[in-house]
């Protein structure tokens, strides 16, 4: 990186800084991303559809950290949310992003595009769509990395590209490529790379390879961990597969209806899940030593319009107490890493 380049993205850095200033206060220096009471609703003639309902938690260095749920739980939401990506109607109608001390909800627009990519950077579902399509790879890259650092010499620019796209294991070659010309893999491979063009801190990966094929799969999820540990980032998975999360991450968030509902050590929550709904998860995935018919989840996910009152898991849960259905519990920590919000464990009792 040239000089003036490293300058203009220091005094960038330095301006977020600043224009949050008084927010730094509230930060935990103990998490890399803080994110507390996060709301985010649509619009729509029938009233607010609440998508996000009060979502916190903490991404610690390093950390891989998996966002699961049903479709429509809000794990989605919630990332587009991180990257202030919510369109009208959608609205982020309350909470905090603490990133390094700067809540990004409290950033300007432009503040926000400058800490895109160089702080926090989303890895889209499905690659096809999120490359544009007349757009040689390496001009896409390219432009990702002039918006940032302007001044970038185009000899070093070159190297620059080489390198990203060595690192997500692509010949230098695909610069050249449109993305027609790639495959489903070497597509989100090239996303990876563009998600990683500025060293982010914080990777957010939106069902990255939903779309891909198993042996696929598993390569492009080995690049993203090999990339992801290189830049020391830390990564929010976001996905709906129980058993591609228990691979890849180190703790999970179970979402339901626009709330966490357990957060744990991955192996904690697999072997000890403690929210109804989660061993509900747990228990439908297909397992070699009970063959038979596979078990579902019953009932269907709430609408969000109009959620059930108390826990908006009642509908469908086996183990309902007399409160449920009129008491909302609250997210707890037991004495040990794992947090549930379930009036099983004493919550709001
Ligand atoms: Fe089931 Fe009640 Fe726990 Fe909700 S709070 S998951 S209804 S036991």
């Amino acid at each position: 990186m040239t000089g003036s380049a490293q300058d203009n993205r220091t005094a960038a850095a330095t301006s977020i800084r600043q224009a949050a200033g008084a927010q730094a206060e509230i930060a935990d220096e103990s998490g890399v991303l803080q994110v507390k009471d996060l709301r985010v609703q649509y619009g729509t003639p029938r009233g607010p559809v609440k998508a996000v309902d009060g979502v916190t938690f903490t991404l610690r260095p390093g950390e891989r950290f998996g966002l699961v749920g049903e479709s429509g739980s809000g794990k989605t939401t919630t990332a587009f949310a991180l990257m202030r990506l919510i369109e009208p109607p959608g609205e982020i109608t309350g909470g905090r992003a603490l990133l390094g001390g700067v809540d990004l909800l409290k950033l300007s627009d432009e503040e926000m595009r400058q800490a895109r990519f160089a702080q926090i950077a989303l890895i889209p579902q499905g690659a096809m769509n999120s490359l544009n399509p007349v757009m040689r790879i390496g001009y896409q890259l390219a432009d990702t990395i002039k918006a940032h650092d302007v001044g970038t010499r185009e000899r070093e620019l070159d190297d620059r590209i080489d390198g990203l796209l060595a690192s997500v294991g692509l010949s230098a070659d695909v610069a050249k490529m449109y993305p027609h010309e790639l495959s489903g893999g070497m597509k989100q491979r090239a996303c990876i790379a563009m998600a990683i063009s500025l060293r982010p801190t914080v990777i957010l990966a939106d069902e990255p390879t939903s779309a891909l094929d198993v042996v696929v799969q598993r390569q492009v999820l080995q690049t993203l961990r090999r990339v992801q540990e290189e830049l020391g980032a830390s990564i929010i998975f976001v996905g709906h597969d129980m058993g591609l999360m228990a691979q890849f991450v180190d703790r999970i968030g179970v979402m339901y209806a626009g709330k966490l509902v357990e957060i744990g050590p991955v192996k904690e929550l697999f072997g000890h899940p403690k929210h109804p709904y989660t061993q509900l998860l747990i228990g439908s995935l297909p397992n070699l030593d009970a063959k038979g018919v596979l078990k579902g989840i019953p009932g269907m996910p709430p609408s969000l319009l109009q959620p059930p009152p108390g826990c908006a898991f009642h509908p469908r849960c086996p183990k309902i107490l007399a409160h449920c259905p009129s008491l909302v519990p609250e997210l707890r920590q037991d004495e040990t890493d794992h947090w549930v919000s379930c009036h099983l464990y004493g919550n709001g009792q």
